[in-house]
């Protein structure tokens, strides 16, 4: 369980704006912030990025073409 401290004079936040975010001080000697307005976390822009760099190794598998179309309409 983290032991954390909470002040309210964190950066601004980069989704909307508002400031100041809430910022939590880990006693392990980290910082998240929270935006309390429109719930933007810090920590899960880190899990974000980790999600996109996972993804990137898992792409290449193209998706089916679509089936040809049947004959054209005649009139
Ligand atoms: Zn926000």
């Amino acid at each position: 369980m983290y032991d954390a401290e909470g002040f309210d004079d964190g950066p601004p936040c980069p989704e909307c704006g508002f400031e100041p975010s809430r910022r939590y001080a880990y006693a392990e000697g980290f910082e998240e912030h929270e935006c309390p307005r429109c719930g933007w976390r810090s920590d899960e822009q880190a899990l974000a990025d980790l999600r996109r760099a996972a993804g990137d190794l898992l792409e290449g598998d193209g998706a089916p073409s679509a089936p040809p179309l049947g004959r054209p309409l005649r009139a």
